[in-house]
């Protein structure tokens, strides 16, 4: 009997696997593209520009550099901040490995604060009690695309002098105190992977209000190379090119840029979508007890990268790992973001132990992200709706 009543719980759901994020591409978007592989540019063109203008226009910042990917973009943040070894720059452990290994191929130590248990965001407070004479920038992650306590940490930021970096990955298209992201630090990163908010394949950009970042952005990213006239320090003729710092290829191609342009005339529109799937999904989940559904700061409005939804054990009668099998087997492609950074065993044998952040660790233990992307249809998010209540109901012991 019991058997059978979860037969058909299955077979009334979904019969493909739904993910947690996938991009949105349509034929404007292949149209730009093919432009491109139709013109005399594929790469080093003038997509390029057209996109980091678009970008910087958006978010209202004077310069946009755009990279190969959110990573790269990272790693030259961290070289225009001046990054070198001894200095210590604060993260949060719940984020994607990029936003501390980006310190670490710098030379840098990566140096965690705790979060806040209601953002889940990097804690200012905690920020304050990591602060050294070392510290040479902050790199704080607006998770799931609530911006950080952006304001107070300028603010700790300007006070001592310290770089502050947004890594806004997750944060496009969302605002603090009605001032959008991009507008706020010294160099804010966006990631263009085709689970964030809008895509290129693969692609990151920087933005800045700083001429100086802006021109060590651009040598980065090309070998370190500059042909600028203006830059050289001597001049043998018309072929001559001069490397004056040590960069990489991190070179968008204009294939890329042009996809990201196309992607950027839906951006509200996607956002738009994001914010009513989370409304929908605080809504059916916000009265069951023992979920927990995401808290919001009075002064973020929030781009929704990810839903996150956390069990409190003590309400459940399985543990975490077979609520979350349960869902797969559902075909709702839950998630889990992100392993406390410092528990990876690369971070292990550089020195940091468990215990480190607590409430990271916590956070961890319950978390699990559930689909959230603006391709979703109305029929998708009730199958995740249902089926997160059909687990909830089989496992819910009451208290
Ligand atoms: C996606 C992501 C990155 C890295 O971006 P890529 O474009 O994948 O290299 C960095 N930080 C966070 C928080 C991300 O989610």
């Amino acid at each position: 009997m019991e058997k059978h009543r979860n037969q058909t719980a299955r077979d009334s759901m979904r019969s493909t696997m739904l993910p947690y994020g996938q991009q949105w591409i349509d034929d404007q978007d292949i149209e730009a593209v093919v432009g491109i592989l139709r013109g005399d540019f594929i790469t080093q063109g003038p997509a390029i520009e057209w996109f980091e203008t678009k970008v910087a226009h958006y978010v209202g910042a004077k310069y946009a550099v755009a990279f190969t990917n959110g990573t790269a973009a990272l790693h030259g943040a961290c070289f225009a901040a001046g990054i070198s070894a001894g200095d210590e720059v604060i993260t949060t452990p719940i984020t994607f490995l990029a936003s501390s290994n980006c310190v670490l191929y710098q030379g840098g130590t990566p140096v965690f604060a705790d979060i806040d248990m209601d953002s889940y965001n990097i804690d200012p407070e905690e920020i304050k009690l990591k602060l050294t004479d070392r510290t040479k920038a902050i790199i704080a992650v607006d998770f799931t695309g609530q911006p950080v306590e952006i304001d107070r940490i300028s603010m700790l930021s300007r006070d001592r002098g310290i770089v502050l970096i947004q890594d806004a990955a997750h944060s496009l298209g969302a605002s603090f105190s009605g001032r959008k992201i991009g507008g706020w630090a010294d160099m804010t990163m966006f990631s263009f992977h085709p689970v964030k908010h809008i895509t290129t394949g693969e692609g990151g950009i920087i933005v800045t209000d700083d001429e100086d970042y802006y021109r060590k952005l651009v040598l980065f990213r090309n070998h370190g190379m500059t042909k600028n006239p203006e830059e050289l320090i001597s001049n043998d003729g018309p072929w001559y090119y001069e490397m004056q710092e040590l960069g990489y290829n991190y070179r968008m191609t204009d294939i890329q840029a042009a996809l990201g342009v196309s992607q950027m005339d839906k951006l509200d529109s996607f956002v738009a979508r994001r914010r009513e799937i989370a409304a929908a999904y605080t809504e059916a989940f916000g009265g069951m007890k023992g979920l927990i559904v995401p808290k919001q700061h009075p002064s973020a409005e929030s781009s929704w990268h990810l839903y996150v939804l956390r069990w409190d054990p003590q309400y459940f009668s399985a543990d975490r790992e077979t609520i979350f099998n349960e869902l797969r087997s559902l075909n709702i492609g839950v998630h889990v973001h992100y392993i406390p950074v410092y528990m990876q065993p690369y971070y292990q044998k550089l020195g940091y132990r468990a215990g480190l952040c607590r409430n990271a660790e916590v956070y961890y233990q319950t978390a699990m992200t559930i689909p959230l992307f603006p391709r979703m249809t109305a029929s998708d998010v009730s199958d995740v709706i249902d089926g997160v209540r059909r687990v909830y109901n089989k496992y819910y012991t009451g208290s």
